[in-house]
């Protein structure tokens, strides 16, 4: 099989070509999740980035292919879409003796399952936190720190917490759900909830005017000063103001965000994830993309013995 990089991951063998993450519409492609930068119609996904490609592209177009499912693409037969645990919906995809992890993460969420090892020839991972020091703090205690500071803070005023839009703002949604926060959300956010309640995902938020002490989650443009819409009405209120991303391990953002708290959220592989991970998958060659790339091979070809390279664009 050959394997590089034009418009898109692409796969070669026998005649026949397919498109992972294809950065164009495609009939051979696999949208791997709903993030805007993955998003492309026509191409095969599950129903679940279908349902949110609708939402967030304007027009429900591509082809829905469930978790698990074998299916023929680009006259590649054996491909499955497994969960990958980065968001709602997201999928790795297996095909003839390849992984590929598409955005991903081990620790799955609330609102999403969990990317799982698979035994493969060829593993192509994408390596956002593919740097050594860039060490995540498991995903419970972070939840618990969020959880803890919450119910501290409400019962001050207003609590909000910036994060995006789609995937990050629903898991922060199921944790407030989890001491019994219903959260208010501008309709942006909103419409995206209703996909996921509509396929069976439990997470209960609301829209409209809130009063007293509220919690709400709102997109981080919002919670930039100057603030607006719902921060805004927490900020006039004396209440406190938190960001979510993975990157607040590593980075402050308490000046650039404007906000009294952050927490290292993430819906991504830390470097110690993304090394078990290729162990577990025991691959004779890994291509990595996205992030580290680099750095990360040399810690692969150290440590594990395996071939490895940055897949160039
Ligand atoms: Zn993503």
């Amino acid at each position: 099989m050959i394997i590089g990089y034009e418009r898109g991951i692409m796969l070669i063998e026998d005649g026949n070509k397919l498109l992972l993450d294809p950065s164009h519409q495609s009939e051979i492609g696999i949208v791997t999740h709903g993030h805007l930068d993955h998003l492309v119609k026509d191409a095969y996904m599950t129903p679940h980035t279908l349902d949110i490609l609708g939402v967030r592209l304007g027009e429900r177009r591509g082809k829905p292919v469930p978790y698990g499912k074998r299916v023929n693409v680009g006259g590649f037969e054996e491909v499955k879409l497994l969960p990958a645990g980065h968001v709602f919906g997201s999928a790795m995809v297996s095909v003839n003796g390849v992984l590929y992890t598409g955005d991903f993460n081990t620790f799955g969420g609330k609102t999403c399952g969990k990317a799982e090892p698979q035994k493969c020839e060829t593993l192509i991972l994408e390596t956002t936190y593919g740097k050594r020091e860039y060490r995540l703090p498991p995903k419970d205690t972070v939840e618990e720190d969020i959880r803890m500071w919450t119910e501290m803070q409400v019962e001050e005023g207003p609590v909000v917490f910036g994060a995006y839009e789609f995937g990050k703002a629903q898991e922060i949604i199921a944790i407030l759900n989890s001491i019994r926060q219903t959260p208010f959300v501008p309709e942006k956010i909103a419409n995206i909830c209703d996909i996921y309640t509509s396929h069976g995902v439990d997470i209960d938020y609301r829209t409209g005017d809130p009063e007293g002490n509220f919690t709400a989650v709102v997109t981080p443009a919002e919670l930039k000063k100057p603030a607006s819409g719902l921060a805004r009405k927490a900020r006039e209120e004396k209440g406190n103001l938190a960001y979510l991303s993975g990157w607040c391990a590593f980075y402050p953002f308490f000046r650039s965000m404007d906000i009294d708290a952050q927490f290292p959220l993430s819906d991504h592989a830390g470097f110690d994830e993304l090394m078990d991970f290729v162990d577990k998958c025991n691959p004779e060659q890994v291509f990595t993309v996205h992030g580290s790339a680099e750095e990360f091979c040399e810690s692969v070809e150290t440590e594990l013995g395996i071939d490895a390279r940055p897949l160039k664009k």
